[in-house]
């Protein structure tokens, strides 16, 4: 049984690799769209039927709405195999019910059994919180990745200029795994027994690669102690040192 193709799949199909760049117009992507359907069910029949029925994915992606780090595709899932949040520069707090409800949809009925902060290199909210740019609206949402430097700002102070941003970046993506990890829902979800891992990893946009950053928690012992070694793993590796 061959896997269905992915819509990106069908859209190189329709327009050709060479100028999958060229702007497109909504009606190109309801075409793409038929095509990739035509072609999904052409290769497994009854492949939306089933999905129809129900999900079941085995992971939840908690990554940021940059258009460039599409979930799916970088880690080659099929609809139905990852359940996806995003939002500006991946962030996850304690009083954004929007982040809260997915995160709690995934752990008590859906049952997935790893949830991934996935943050990316070059993003532009890690930027602009490192830069204190000003971009409207968004800067009250980004003051959380502020508070991420604040709190590591001498750590970050002791890098080279080039390199700050990147460590930012990982720095962010580690917090926000803690604040899943430290959420009523994954407190509950182990104290019942519930196996479930929280990850972190970062990509890398010039190079479309996923990098763990080493931050896996398996359950509610590991939420003080291993953000708190990655932080220093990636100040470290960030300032060209080995780990203390
Ligand atoms: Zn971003």
């Amino acid at each position: 049984m061959s896997a269905p193709c992915r819509p990106h799949d069908a859209r190189l199909a329709a327009h050709g690799a060479e100028d999958r760049f060229v702007s497109t117009e909504p009606n190109d992507l309801l075409a793409a769209n038929r095509a990739w359907a035509g072609a999904t069910e052409a290769r497994e029949p009854g492949f939306f039927t089933r999905l129809a029925r129900q999900q079941s994915p085995r992971y939840m992606w908690i990554g940021c709405a940059d258009s460039r780090v599409p979930a799916n595709e970088l880690v080659s899932l099929l609809p139905g195999e990852l359940f996806v949040h995003r939002n500006v520069a991946n962030v996850v707090v304690h009083s954004d019910l929007n982040a809260l409800s997915t995160v709690q949809f995934a752990v008590e009925h859906l049952k997935v059994a790893h949830i991934i902060v996935v943050g990316h290199y070059g993003c532009a909210g890690v930027r602009a919180a490192m830069r204190d740019l000003r971009v409207g609206l968004a800067d009250n949402w980004l003051r959380h990745v502020q508070d991420v430097r604040l709190r590591h700002r001498e750590q970050l102070d002791a890098l080279p200029p080039e390199r700050q941003e990147d460590v930012l970046c990982e720095m962010n993506v580690i917090e926000q795994a803690g604040n899943v990890a430290r959420s009523t829902v994954l407190q509950d979800a182990w104290a019942r027994g519930q196996k479930l891992a929280v990850h972190g990893w970062v990509y890398g946009l010039r190079d479309g690669l996923l990098k763990d950053l080493g931050v896996t928690m398996d359950g509610p012992q590991a939420v003080l102690e291993v953000p708190a070694a990655a932080l220093r793993r990636c100040a470290c590796a960030g300032a060209g040192q080995e780990p203390q």
